[in-house]
């Protein structure tokens, strides 16, 4: 048993199984332990053995079962509490492999044998409670409220939540039947269609805990609740619950909702629908007949291909936090540690970089050229630290002792000790070679030289210098504390080790590494400037800004490409352009409207004008890029087939990606575009698209337009090849002909 959950045994009594106990379950417990207080309190203690998590899986809710049997026989007993024996965790949620490979028929097995064994919990005549401490998501959560009491530790890292929806389902075991009628179906509607995780204070607003307790005494509070309820507690409804809480409101609530979320989700997220269609009409009906629309509600959305591909989305965020470089972890624990870092350059991505290390206890030393340029930096810092306050990110003392790590600079000392140097000055390459030459002189033996370039080679930037096998490219993305990416980037000549710390070290910080061989732009830039760039160009042959916006957001991108162009800045957008202009030549040649907009001082949003006029949030339909349509060729197209260029140009190049090595398949660039650049998640990213739909479909379409003179639409020779062998990017191609 784990002291830092639990008070020493001494303190509660326990006298585990040593207690006469009814006849022991015929079955071993690795999960779940169950052992009984003086006081007659049956503990249950998750403890998933071999793993810092708790998940519930089909072994878990079989011993819970098995304890439930041996519970509902002992009369002795006067309540029960559950627990987890994990320092972070209390139950991270359902075990999401066997829920998303299991046949139809098992998944509703699995789903209805979830809800029989909470609805035993939850109809014991005995008192509960569940002492919550670190995550307690989806399933995790699920139980608790099936719970009489939860009690809930104001940590940081304990987290609530039916995360769900996000992963293209819904809670189905007695989540959408039980919160709504905990917290009321207004509330419960918010947390369960935003797939909402809240903090530990939030919830306890929400009326999701009853009280928050410091760690140190949560069991024992939780025990003595029980101890005092001493028989099963009525909670009253309330006015306010009652309502809404019944058939007529619930049905205007989704009637009033549903084409609210219709028009958010663009349809594209069936599970947000259905769930807001089983909660609303849950309410209204008995537990039981509310519990079989969620079973059949999840068995109707796990087969969609929104959910496989969001639940694919989640293994590989899990993927990147393990990812290894040549399946080797290597490094000891010392070296990959990063304890001390220094930052060129105090512009949005060095102040962002600096903000982002320090906040998780990395000393930093940030460099910029004048004293002036290193205020406006550390002022972005300032400011950054207090958005996080606000946001309640961090206390306002762990924001003043974080921004205490963060020396200025304009003179470098030494860097001997740095562990890591991330250069993020002005894209020039010139100028990054002659910061690194004096970079290579202070940093120490053992130092990791980064660049975080958009799009120079990083390979060139290290054949400059005679510590070549030390520099990687960490690319972040802006901005930086919102931005989960890191790109990994390694030249022929980085040394593997550094490689590895350089991953470790993405890791230790928090972020999601896919590791890439230095090319041009990368992968997300990579990918992304094809799309931007035929964005640009089919405007200036006469399609609406608003059409070819439109045409994306309906197929799923968060923001419509010219407004992106806006946001990113038409200078940055068109040095990254021409930078891959440079290496790409005639697929990604870059139409004058965006030489001619930065000429013409209409930067985007920075300088209130680019496509758009900028007005705060707001944006308008600009007037200054109309000058530049040259004719009316794409004038005529619809968003179809105006989104069907922009993504066949998007696919073609994350294919080259994949024929090229730069990524060690598929799923690296499906990844970095989700995680990236926003590509539709519920898609699966560029290449899982490409299989949806067909290859041979992509390059027949592609194949259209080269006969129709647009040569940049030439498929690459892996989609041909594929196509010809009737192949996907993915074995479990799913072919709709
Ligand atoms: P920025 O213009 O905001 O900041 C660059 C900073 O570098 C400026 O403060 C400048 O004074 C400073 N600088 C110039 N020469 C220097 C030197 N010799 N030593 C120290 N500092 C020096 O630029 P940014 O947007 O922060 O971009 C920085 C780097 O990050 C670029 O390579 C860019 O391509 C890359 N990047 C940018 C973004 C983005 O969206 N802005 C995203 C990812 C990567």
């Amino acid at each position: 048993m784990s002291t830092a959950i639990l008070p020493a045994p001494e303190q509660l009594n326990l006298h585990a199984m040593n207690a006469p106990q009814p006849a022991p379950a015929p079955r071993e417990f690795k999960n779940l332990r169950r052992e009984t207080t003086v006081d007659a309190i049956a503990v249950l203690t998750f403890d998933r053995p071999d793993s810092a998590a708790n998940i519930f899986n089909r072994a878990t809710l079989e011993e819970l079962n098995a304890h439930l049997d041996v519970i509902e026989r002992d009369s002795t007993l006067r309540g029960v509490v559950l627990t987890s024996a994990k320092p972070g965790i209390f139950i991270a949620g359902a075990d999401l492999h066997s829920l998303s490979t299991a046949p139809m028929n098992a998944l509703r097995e699995m789903v209805e044998f979830g809800q029989r064994v909470f609805s035993r919990l939850a109809a014991l005549p005995l008192p509960t409670a569940a002492a919550i401490h670190g995550a307690c998501l989806g399933g995790g959560f699920e139980v608790c409220l099936a719970c009489d009491f939860r009690f809930a530790t104001p940590d940081k890292a304990t987290k609530l939540g039916l995360p769900e929806v996000q992963l293209g389902i819904l809670p189905a075991w007695g989540g959408s039947t039980r919160l709504p009628r905990l917290i009321g179906l207004p509330k419960a509607l918010g947390l369960i269609l935003a797939g909402k995780t809240v903090a530990a204070k939030q919830a306890l607003k929400l009326g999701m805990v009853d009280d928050l307790v410091p760690h140190e005494s949560l069991l024992t509070v939780a025990l003595a609740k029980v101890a005092k309820a001493g028989h099963k507690p009525h909670r009253p409804t309330s006015l306010a619950m009652k309502a809404t809480n019944n058939a007529l409101a619930a049905n205007l609530i989704s009637v009033w909702t549903q084409p609210k979320l219709f028009k958010e989700t663009r349809g594209h997220y069936p599970a947000v629908l259905k769930a807001l269609e089983v909660v609303t009409l849950g309410v209204g009906r008995t537990e039981k007949r509310s519990l079989k629309l969620e079973a059949d509600a999840i068995c109707l959305l796990a087969q969609t291909d929104a959910a496989k591909n969001l639940i694919r989305v989640f293994f590989l965020q899990e993927r990147a936090k393990k990812l290894t470089f040549d399946g080797k972890a290597g490094t000891s624990p010392a070296t990959a540690r990063v304890e001390r870092a220094t930052v060129i350059g105090a512009g949005v991505m060095g102040a962002g970089i600096a903000q982002w290390l320090a906040a998780r206890g990395v000393s930093v030393m940030l460099r910029d050229i004048n004293t002036d340029a290193v205020a406006r930096g550390m002022a972005t810092v300032g400011k950054l630290f207090a958005e996080g306050v606000k946001r309640r990110t961090f206390t306002p003392v762990e924001a003043r002792a974080a921004m205490d790590r963060i020396s200025p600079v304009v003179d470098l000392p030494s860097l001997r000790r740095a562990d890591v140097i991330i250069e993020a000055a002005v894209e020039k390459m010139e100028l990054k070679k002659d910061i690194f030459r004096k970079l290579e002189q202070l940093a120490g033996p053992d130092t990791i030289l980064a660049t975080n370039t958009s799009a120079l080679s990083v390979t060139e930037l290290a054949e400059s210098l005679c510590a070549s096998e030390r520099v990687v490219g960490i690319h972040f993305f802006n901005p930086v504390h919102r931005m989960q990416l890191v790109e990994v980037i390694h030249t022929p000549r980085t040394d593997a080790e550094v490689v590895r710390r350089a991953l470790k070290f993405v890791q230790a910080m928090g972020k999601l590494p896919v590791l890439v061989k230095d090319s041009p732009g990368f992968v997300v830039n990579r990918v992304l400037m094809p799309y931007l760039v035929e964005a640009a160009r089919l405007f200036e042959a006469g399609a609406e800004v608003t059409e070819l916006d439109e045409s994306m957001l309906e197929f799923g991108m968060p923001m419509g490409p010219l407004r992106l162009v806006d946001e990113v800045g038409t200078d940055v957008s068109l040095h990254v352009a021409e930078t891959l202009a440079s290496h790409y030549h005639r697929r990604m040649a870059v139409p004058e409207v965006l030489s001619k907009l930065v000429k013409g001082g209409h930067l985007g949003r920075k300088s209130g004008e680019g496509f758009y006029r900028h007005q705060g949030k707001e944006a308008v339909v600009g007037e200054a890029a109309e000058r530049y349509v040259k004719d009316d060729s794409a004038a005529n197209l619809d968003r179809v087939d105006l989104a069907l260029r922009m993504v066949l140009l998007m696919v073609n190049e994350a294919a080259r990606c994949v024929e090229e090595g730069i990524v060690s398949g598929p799923e690296d660039v499906d990844f970095a575009m989700i995680m990236g650049a926003g590509f539709a998640p519920f898609r699966g990213g560029p290449l899982r698209h490409v299989d949806t739909v067909g290859v041979a479909n992509v390059v027949r379409a592609m194949n259209e337009l080269v006969d129709e003179g647009e040569t940049r639409f030439d498929p690459c020779g892996l989609l041909k090849d594929l196509a010809a062998k009737e192949k996907g990017f993915y074995a479990d191609a799913t072919v709709m002909l």
